[in-house]
């Protein structure tokens, strides 16, 4: 394995002094990604091109124009459109399809001299919790080779974790940024939903989704969300709210009020050792002389049911964009244009992703929009303003990230529904739209990474990067 850095400051103080080149680094990424590509962390890898932009790089850094991200070699999952590059969302359905612009994000990052060394494997279409519902099949979590990465962002965890790449970018519906993030023992940040654009990134539920990113540095985390950050006039769902300088302007958080919920501590559906490392920061941060309350969600039962009718109502809606003629598959069976729907999507969609369709669609349908969908929308509003009134009053929401951590592959096509119960600290932030960052919280006894969750107010980003770096050192 090839040395590798917790942050990009790192890197630039070892480029500074002649120590290391972007193209070394590069290099190195490249060879731990042939040593381990029995992972299956990535779909693609864009070798000789990040090795002609590691090149042109190190020139921008001799010449002193380089910009803020030079030096950072990252991974993208692969439901983000890089122009000229094909993108799958690690469906059959979209096999072939190449990208003819590129997201906002990309264009972001590559402005600032990031490197872009590959697209990773993902669940099809941002669906599922494991990275096993891929068509290019699981992705293994470095800790332990017989357990899942987690999911869906699993590939861009595992690049990150196992020293493929510096940093990665995912996207997190309900939770797959933050959830493989501490499956990996990785940070991983949803940022508020309105603060990074999702122009020419691969929808699944739109009034989830979320750009997030996964590193292993707080300072990292703040300087890539500075640079995707703000307002885009492809995506209308951004807020209009300043971007500030995260980065720079990271600072010791002061004393705060934090609630935790009672029943992660209570629920048997929780492990004990993710119990343990709850009990052990409440501790700590008491000690530190932080006010760290218990409170009871009286909503806690209706998350998952509540962001999964939602969820696949709008992937039903979404992906019916798929249909054999715009883009990717088609069936060679078809003989006209109803077969030609109805084969290429039998065909080239998943197991899940149809499961996902059909229910959404169900609870769509005249007969039952009221009974479900309807009524998952007012739980949500309720969500909201429960979640609110918590966050006027605490600083920040405590709960572990996931109930357990990374779960042997092949365990989800056994138990689905174990599966999306597990997401339940995860939609939270999801259904509220608040930001949540996911934090590496030590190892269980069996060296499996544990990672505990911060929730903050809408667009109070800067707020949570802050006690989280501190949170990180206590
Ligand atoms: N596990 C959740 C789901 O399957 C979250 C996925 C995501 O955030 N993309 O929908």
């Amino acid at each position: 394995m090839t040395k590798s850095y917790t942050s990009l400051s790192e890197i630039r103080r070892e480029i500074a002094i002649g120590e290391v080149t972007v193209e070394k680094l590069v290099k190195g990424y490249l060879n731990n990604i042939a040593i381990n590509a029995h992972l299956n962390a990535f779909n693609e890898v864009f070798e000789n091109e990040a090795l002609v932009c590691a090149q042109k790089v190190d020139i921008r850094i001799k010449q002193g124009i380089a910009g803020k991200l030079a030096g950072m070699v990252i991974a993208i999952k692969d439901n983000i459109c890089y122009k000229g590059h094909q993108v799958s969302a690690s469906s059959k359905i979209l096999k072939g399809f190449t990208s003819i612009y590129s997201s906002t994000i990309v264009e972001r990052l590559l402005a600032e001299d990031a490197i872009i060394i590959g697209r990773c494997n993902c669940d099809e279409f941002a669906m599922g919790a494991s990275n096993e519902n891929s068509f290019f099949g699981p992705v293994k979590n470095y800790a332990d080779e017989t357990r899942v990465s987690g999911g869906s962002s699993g590939g861009s965890a595992v690049a990150v974790q196992a020293g493929m790449c510096h940093a990665a970018i995912g996207t997190d519906t309900g939770g797959s940024v933050r959830q493989p993030a501490s499956f990996c023992g990785m940070i991983g940040l949803k940022p508020t939903y309105g603060r990074i654009s999702r122009h020419g990134v691969i929808a699944y539920a739109s009034s989830f989704d979320q750009v997030g990113l996964i590193t292993q540095s707080i300072e990292d985390a703040a300087l890539l969300l500075e640079v995707m950050a703000g307002p885009d006039e492809y995506d209308s769902t951004l807020a209009n709210v300043p971007v500030p300088s995260y980065a720079n302007d990271l600072k010791a958080p002061g004393i705060k009020k934090i609630a935790y919920l009672q029943e992660a501590l209570s629920s048997p559906g929780v492990d004990a050792e993710v119990k343990n490392a709850l009990v052990n920061y409440i501790d700590k941060l008491r000690a530190e002389g932080h006010t760290v309350k218990s409170i009871a969600f009286d909503h806690l039962d209706y998350l998952v049911p509540a962001y999964y009718i939602l969820a696949m109502a709008e992937a039903s809606s979404n992906l019916s964009r798929y249909d054999g003629v715009h883009y990717g598959y088609r069936s060679p069976a078809a003989t006209d244009l109803i077969s030609t729907y109805k084969r290429s999507r039998s065909e080239g969609f998943g197991k899940e992703v149809k499961r996902r369709i059909m229910l959404g669609t169900f609870v769509l349908s005249a007969g039952y929009y009221d009974a479900y969908f309807a009524k998952a929308q007012k739980v949500r509003r309720l969500i909201r303003e429960k979640t609110d009134a918590i966050l006027s009053e605490y600083d920040f929401i405590l709960v572990p990230t996931a109930p357990e951590p990374a779960f042997p592959i092949g365990r989800v096509e056994k138990d689905p529904v174990t599966t999306y119960l597990s997401d339940i600290f995860t939609v939270q932030a999801s259904l509220t739209g608040v930001p949540a960052i996911s934090l590496p919280a030590g190892n269980n006894n069996k060296g499996l990474p544990l990672g505990l969750q911060l929730l903050a107010g809408h667009f109070k980003e800067q707020e949570l990067l802050n006690f989280s770096k501190y949170f990180l050192e206590l």
